[in-house]
């Protein structure tokens, strides 16, 4: 599901709830003053957190990326299936560690344990 979302540029961030007119606070809630857009989801300090934490056998794209979908892109043409299974696991981990903040029922998400839950599909 999460894939379909990046590939169909669906992912509900404030910047494309801004786009279809939903009014939505701007800022990324893990990190506060940075504007949230799906490639946000990439480099927003919470998610480099998570990123560093997996340390991924892959090399994950970090510059001239336009958008998520072309990062994922990306990732798929340049790692083994497992790898690019593993960082979407972590995407949607992230994803919902974003939304359960959003929610108030994650105060301050731990990087460290967002990475484990979103390594194994059962944590
Ligand atoms: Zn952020």
């Amino acid at each position: 599901m999460m894939a379909w979302r990046i590939i169909s540029d669906i992912v509900p961030t404030t910047d494309n709830l801004r786009q279809w007119r939903v009014p939505t606070d701007q800022t990324c809630i893990l990190c506060d003053p940075a504007p949230e857009s799906t490639y946000h989801l990439m480099e927003c300090p919470f998610a480099v957190g998570v990123w560093r934490a997996a340390a991924l056998p892959c090399r994950l794209p970090h510059q001239n990326i336009g958008s998520l979908k072309e990062w994922a892109l990306t990732v798929v043409q340049n790692s083994k299936r497992a790898d690019f299974e593993c960082v979407l696991m972590l995407l949607w981990a992230i994803w919902t560690a974003r939304n359960s903040k959003l929610r108030c029922e994650t105060p301050s998400p731990d990087p460290r344990r967002v990475m484990i839950g979103g390594k194994t599909p059962y944590g």
